[in-house]
């Protein structure tokens, strides 16, 4: 493994108090002595100049400098952190000092996520825990915060490794049946394979569980807002919104580009998408963000058909304008997998009692004026994505989490069945081989180069 020293300006970019500059390598105390010109004590902070040149003439700033030794570190190697004033200039004139007087050590900048790849390597910590940690910069709501730091602390990588656990003990169940013909199989051994399985299968559908409202939570949804002009779309996103958005009037021909707004729902991030722009058009310019509009109805995981008390007699089934029909139909076809909820809007022109325009045919009937009925469809968003609102230990998971799940719970099913039915013993603990396998890629105790350089390569530089 490279241990040579990297360095790198681990606070955003940008002019701030403070900017820390991070070094991290194998055996850093001579390199420290000739940056700080002295020694330092490990986990004191130190206040000391450092200067253009050997010869002190000219100081590039006043800095506090802190020495973590390894293994007591965020890489588990030696780190120096300086803490010096947050001005790009003087970050990178000190950069450049560091750079030139280390030359000698083969010291380098560092790659982004270089930091946290060397944390991993050193076993300081797993790849989830490396994830978290990614995952707490970028959070944008904050039960993502909270679910990333639950992961950061651990909480995710002990539930699979408690599973692993168990996975073995039952390899080694079934592995020491290997040798034995069946008939000497005795039913105590068979009831304990069985007693086994049963535990890890119910385990393991709790971690599946949390994980998905993690991947909820991680991702996102994105949900498209269909409808007539005037039935009051804008005033839905507003209201959803709590607050008053600029939204570019859906004028024909004026939209550039697709119009989306992010918002949350009980802590979900939430885009929703609004498809007044979709029409037909010549104009290139316009023709990309028509595109660009398709591309986010395809990834999107809801339809709002939404409708209004004004006009009377609509419904999905019996959408009168050729052109909302068209458009409708489009949108469906290109994404067969959108679920719909249907929502009637301006509720207040009709009824003066909220009690009786409840779940009427399966519509939800709202206010985006007054309000009536928000609460219902927020309610019923989270109900079709399967977001229980429940952040007791939500794991914060990536797609590769889910499909190494998915893979997981495929691998124990077939050596589940295949022990049912009585099949060969060694297929079912080839399948459990497999299930362990896919696991481990979760907490990186055996995952490819490749996929490791994937993920580093996301992190910002300096982390
Ligand atoms: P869009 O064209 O579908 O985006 O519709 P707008 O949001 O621009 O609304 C069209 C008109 O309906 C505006 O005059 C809104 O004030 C009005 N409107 C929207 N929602 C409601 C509602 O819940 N009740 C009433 N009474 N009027 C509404």
């Amino acid at each position: 493994m490279d241990n040579k020293p990297i360095i790198a300006i681990a606070t955003a970019h940008g002019s701030g108090g403070i900017g820390i500059i991070r070094i991290s390598g194998h055996n850093l105390e001579n390199l420290i002595k000739i940056i700080c010109g002295q020694d330092l004590k490990p986990r004191y902070a130190s206040l000391l100049n450092i200067y253009e040149e050997d010869d002190k003439s000219n100081i590039i700033d006043k800095v506090i400098a802190v020495y973590f030794k390894n293994p007591h570190s965020y890489t588990g190697e030696d780190i120096l952190e300086l803490q010096a004033h947050g001005g790009m200039v003087v970050l990178d004139m000190l950069i450049q000092k560091c750079l030139n007087v280390g030359k000698n050590f083969g010291m380098r900048l560092a790659k982004a996520g270089e930091f946290t790849q060397r944390a991993f390597l050193n076993g300081k910590i797993d790849l989830i825990q490396a994830e978290a940690v990614a995952d707490i910069i970028n959070a944008n709501s904050e039960n993502a915060v909270k679910s990333a730091s639950l992961s950061l602390q651990g909480h995710f990588s002990k539930s699979i490794h408690e599973l692993l656990d168990k996975l073995i003990y039952l390899r080694l169940l079934i592995e020491s049946s290997i040798d034995f013909p069946e008939e000497e199989l005795d039913y105590s051994h068979t009831q304990s394979i069985e007693n086994q399985f049963n535990n890890i299968i119910e385990n393991f559908n709790q971690i599946m569980r949390k994980s998905q409202q993690g991947y909820i939570l991680h991702k996102g949804i994105s949900i498209v807002l269909a409808g007539e002009p005037n039935v009051g779309k804008s005033s839905l996103i507003n209201a959803l919104a709590q607050k008053d958005v600029a939204i570019v009037t859906p004028i024909a021909g004026t939209t550039r580009d697709k119009i989306s707004i992010d918002i949350q729902i009980n802590g979900v991030n939430v885009r929703l998408i609004d498809t007044a722009g979709l029409r037909e058009t010549n104009d290139t310019i316009e023709e990309i963000g028509i595109q660009r509009t398709w591309q986010a109805i395809q990834e999107s995981n809801i339809l709002l058909y939404i409708t209004s008390f004004e006009e009377q007699n609509q419904s999905i089934s019996n959408i009168n304008i050729p052109y909302e029909n068209k458009i409708m139909g489009a949108i469906l076809e290109k994404n067969p997998n959108l679920e719909i909820i249907q929502v009637k809007n301006k509720s207040d022109l009709v009824y003066k009692s909220d009690a009786i325009t409840r779940d009427m045919d399966n519509i939800i009937n709202i206010s985006a004026k007054t309000g009536y009925g928000l609460n219902d469809l927020r309610a019923k968003i989270l109900d079709i994505i399967g977001y229980k609102n429940d952040n007791e230990g939500i794991f914060l998971a990536r797609k590769r989490h889910i499909n190494a799940l998915q893979n997981t719970a495929h691998s124990i099913e077939l050596a589940h069945s295949n022990f049912k039915y009585g099949n060969q013993i060694d297929l079912i603990a080839e399948e459990l081989r497999i299930a362990q396998e896919n696991l481990n890629t979760i907490t990186g105790n055996f995952t490819s180069d490749d996929l490791l350089g994937k993920i580093f390569s996301e992190f910002c530089i300096g982390k």
